[in-house]
């Protein structure tokens, strides 16, 4: 089973894809996401064909912060059909509709381990304030993100705001322009273990770049992190875990290249005796 998130680990905008060396040596890329009727978000043509192969040979699982909305526009080979992990582990998509019992579950969570969404929207545009807060939205009345502007938010908020938001159940994650506030136990690692535990997957290939992917890289039997991104710069790193060499959205390619080495491996004889290589 491979577990990956999507933007800035698989899917990059023109902002983020960090293209370097000549113009007419750039890879052939393809669009992954258009919003309002102009492409959005690219991987290589490479990377597509390497998904399209991973696909075929093992559970592909895309886990997202996006909600539901926003993951709808991302195409990707062979969209729609089986799990897909969206609103950061809040929603678990079967066949691109809500499962109603992970909903059911969330839900339960929440209400007895969270202070409510309203409280932690109070702190983020009441008396605590700050101009360097641009916007702040909610995501499928789940959690909040915030627009921010980096260099104006002033020296310690992000730190206070985690303690504050960890006290009452929550945790922060800054990654890029977005501040996103999480309620704890909606995670993507809970939701790609449900998926690991319904699909009865043996090896777990998992990537990510943000802190809200540090989760899967850890409940992963192989982790994979691009060498860019908020865990890049926390240094970030733990067992089993490869670092690309490239950046940018070579290093979505490179991601799958690796993925791809491993379940697109023949099974072993033996161990892998009345295993489907679909339930790798
Ligand atoms: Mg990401």
């Amino acid at each position: 089973m491979v577990a990956s998130d999507l933007d800035r680990t698989l899917i990059y905008s023109a902002n983020s894809m960090g293209l370097a060396g000549a113009d007419n040596a750039a890879p052939r890329m393809v669009v992954s996401e258009v919003y309002d009727a102009a492409p959005l978000s690219f991987m290589t043509r490479a990377a597509e064909d390497l998904l399209a192969a991973i696909k075929e040979q093992s559970v592909f699982v895309p886990v997202t912060t996006r909600t539901q909305a926003q993951f709808s526009r991302v195409r990707l080979p062979g969209r729609g059909r089986g799990y897909a992990v969206t609103t950061n582990g809040a929603v678990l998509l079967r066949d691109g509709e809500p499962d109603p019992d992970w909903s059911r579950h969330i839900r339960r969570s929440l209400k007895t381990e969270c202070a409510p969404l309203r409280e932690v929207l109070d702190r983020l545009t009441g008396q605590a304030a700050v101009p360097a807060i641009l916007r702040v939205r909610t995501a499928e009345d789940i959690f909040a993100y915030s627009i921010v502007d980096r260099q104006a938010l002033p020296a310690g908020y992000t730190e206070e705001l985690e303690e504050w938001c960890r006290a009452r159940g929550w945790t922060t994650s800054l990654q890029g322009r977005k501040l996103y506030c999480v309620p704890v136990p909606v995670t993507k690692e809970a939701a790609v273990d449900e998926v690991r535990r319904r699909t009865g997957a043996g090896l777990l290939v998992a990537a990510g770049d943000s802190r809200l992917d540090a989760g899967i890289l850890e409940l992963a039997d192989i982790a994979i992190r691009p060498a860019h991104g908020e865990l890049h710069n926390d240094a970030y790193t733990r067992p089993n875990l490869t670092v690309t060499e490239a950046t940018g959205i070579l290093a979505g390619e490179e991601i799958l290249r690796i993925a791809h080495g491993i379940v697109g491996q023949p099974a072993e004889p033996g161990r892998s005796a009345g295993l489907a290589p679909s339930a790798v």
